[in-house]
């Protein structure tokens, strides 16, 4: 059940009672487990053809006597594929991920190597978008944590920099450590975030009406993962942003368990 409270006031404001209200939202709840049961099942059933198209675009590739225009055409496949492949698997993470939990697998790591390789592998990205791409990193920053799902956490906060940015700007990661948490900041000189739309975008499926209107992809996923991986740290994220200067992501995540020997 889902409660409401109001109070109510006279004229001049003093309390003069509450009223309550409860809904039953069984029933959406319910109809929100079948809604991922099913994004999950139509995931996974895409993936399968997928597989088979990479197959033969592959076989084609090895083939020596293709015209020049095929193999431009082949590479149109193959990018489009890839585009599918990683929508596929946004779902059926999200999918996964509401309907069984997140796990984790701990172990002690270095953050400050995961967010350097997330950096090198960006830099292509971020050249050919024309942005500038930055980072002050520590020789070492270690932590117990799922070296898997917090790599996807600085790609995630890093291509969404790169990809809100327009030509010309720039992309910035700093990461810091405190006494009993560590800090990283992603800031970008981007299209920025209305405050109405600040808590919401790491809501599933929210997208901004900005990014929505410049026709820039995606599916509003990344951010609700990324919220999720962090927080099954024991971590937080916040947003700030200015429409049209751009903006700053910082994810605290604490350092209590064991710090690597160094
Ligand atoms: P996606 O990028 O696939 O839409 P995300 O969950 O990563 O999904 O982001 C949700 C929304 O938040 C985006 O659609 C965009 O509107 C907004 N957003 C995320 N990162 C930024 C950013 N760095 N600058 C401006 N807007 C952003």
């Amino acid at each position: 059940v889902s409660v409401t409270a109001r109070h109510a006031e006279n004229e001049s404001g003093a309390f003069i009672g509450a009223a309550l209200a409860g809904t039953d939202v069984t029933d959406l709840m319910r109809a929100m487990a079948v809604k991922d049961e099913f994004i999950g099942l139509v995931s996974h059933e895409l993936r399968t053809p997928l597989t088979s198209i990479y197959g033969y675009v592959s076989m084609l590739h090895e083939r020596d006597d293709l015209p020049e225009i095929a193999l431009k055409q082949l590479g149109v496949v193959a990018r489009s594929a890839d585009r599918l492949r990683i929508l596929v698997d946004d779902l059926l993470e999200a999918a996964q991920v509401t309907s069984n939990g997140l796990s984790l697998d701990p172990a002690p790591l270095d953050l400050a190597s995961i967010v350097a390789e997330a950096i090198a592998s960006a830099r292509p990205h971020a050249a050919g978008a024309g942005i500038a791409l930055g980072a002050e990193l520590p020789t070492q920053v270690g932590l117990v944590g799922d070296q898997v799902r917090l790599a996807q956490v600085v790609d995630n906060l890093v291509s969404n920099a790169i990809k809100y940015t327009p030509r010309g700007g720039s992309v910035h990661v700093t990461l810091d450590e405190r006494a009993d948490a560590v800090e990283l900041v992603v800031r970008d000189t981007g299209m920025g975030i209305a405050p109405d739309d600040l808590e919401q975008v790491f809501n599933r499926f929210f997208r901004t009406q900005q990014a929505a209107d410049q026709a820039i992809r995606g599916v509003g996923l990344g951010l609700a993962i990324t919220k999720q991986i962090i927080e099954g740290h024991g971590g937080a994220i916040q947003v700030a942003s200015e429409l049209g200067r751009g903006s700053e992501f910082r994810v605290v995540l604490p350092v209590e368990v064991v710090r690597l020997a160094s």
